[in-house]
């Protein structure tokens, strides 16, 4: 930035970002905001576990969006990622670039992060600020007992797949807004106007994503294999099985969905949504056999709604059964335009 614009900079840092709110201390953070760069302490058995997600204005969050729900979600999904490692959240950093010094946005945007830095322990420690077109990129840090990181590679024929949560309700979200997905144009609700009640439970799935820190912490011993959903469980659960080298049956009667997804919209579309939606940002994981009375224990105690979905099978793909458990054909081209078309 030029001289005026890095007297912004100071200033955005000062005012927004380096308040106690958002950059508070924790044990491991040795130094914070306001050097050349951060410390953090990794205490001795445990490794660091690093994500970083980009969103841009116009393509990963609409122009007249509310910072504050911006800024939550932008965090959320980092933190998702962690607990998809089954990591616990340490400490972020954050890259804004920003058409202008607007302190009404930012002040707003700052008090969106706040709450979940707080709530996940995991405060603000350095970032960078440049000017252009306004994106956000947030790299988070989270600690893991050495070795304990849970993979994607980990599935094993036998296996058990669970989510947790209910599926589809971001991408319903989308089509709620009125706004173009990947799932085409005949991806709407049945309803124009659904109620009240419903509104605002699709807006809080697509700008609240709850990241499972909590599940992963309790459970996270249990799993074999997890991933986040953040592309539509058919995309994600593929990646678990292609680092797994195995297939799934998966029974498209045990998928989850929400009293809202329920009502708002047909069969078809909603199983779109779950499948191909994404942005759901519940956990996909795998469990032993052996250890899924323990999970659904563990799951009810933590009052975490969990389904279990299907097994892990020899083979590369997933297959698709119906209620009588017979095989569903899922129309091939719809596959193609669904995964082709994707953004990430
Ligand atoms: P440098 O020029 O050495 O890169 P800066 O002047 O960009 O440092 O930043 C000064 C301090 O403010 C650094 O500690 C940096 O981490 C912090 N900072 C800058 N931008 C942000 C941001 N967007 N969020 C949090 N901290 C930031
Ligand atoms: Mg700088």
């Amino acid at each position: 930035m030029n001289d005026s614009g890095s007297q912004a900079e100071f200033q955005i840092i000062d005012r927004y970002l380096s308040a106690p709110e958002l950059s508070f201390e924790r044990e491991g953070v040795v130094l914070g905001i306001g050097d050349d760069a951060a410390i953090i302490d990794v205490p001795q058995g445990r490794q660091l576990a690093m994500s970083m997600d980009v969103l841009i204005e116009g393509v990963h969050f609409p122009p007249n969006a509310d910072p504050a729900l911006v800024a939550n979600r932008a965090l959320a999904v980092n933190l998702s990622d962690l607990a998809a490692m089954a990591a616990e959240p340490l400490c972020f950093t954050l890259g804004l670039v920003l058409p202008d010094s607007d302190p009404s946005w930012m002040q707003k945007f700052s008090a969106g992060l706040a709450p979940l830095a707080r709530h996940y322990n995991c405060p603000l420690v350095g970032g960078d600020i440049s000017s252009g077109a306004r994106s956000i990129c947030i790299q988070v840090q989270g600690l893991v007992e050495k070795g304990a990181a849970v993979r994607r590679s980990g599935a094993r024929p036998g296996d058990k797949v669970y989510v947790s949560g209910t599926l589809g309700d971001a991408a319903l979200a989308l089509a709620m807004f009125g706004l173009a997905t990947h799932l085409g144009d005949e991806f709407v609700l049945s309803d124009d106007n659904p109620s009240a009640s419903c509104t605002q439970f699709f807006t809080e799935a697509y700008y609240k994503p709850q990241p499972q820190i909590e599940l992963a912490r309790v459970a996270g011993d249990c799993f074999t294999s997890a991933i986040d959903i953040s592309d539509g469980l058919h995309g994600d659960l593929q990646h678990i099985l292609d680092a797994s080298d195995c297939g799934a049956t998966i029974r498209l009667d045990a998928l989850p969905y929400s009293a809202s997804a329920r009502c708002c919209v047909d069969d078809q579309n909603r199983l779109r949504a779950a499948l191909f939606g994404g942005d759901d940002y519940g956990l996909c994981f795998t469990v032993a056999a052996d250890r899924c009375a323990e999970l659904e224990r563990l799951g009810s105690e933590l009052a975490a709604p969990l389904s279990c979905i299907g097994d892990i099978v020899e083979g590369a793909r997933i297959n698709y059964l119906d209620e009588r458990g017979d095989p569903v054909r899922l129309d091939a081209e719809a596959f193609q335009h669904f995964n082709s078309q994707r953004a990430n």
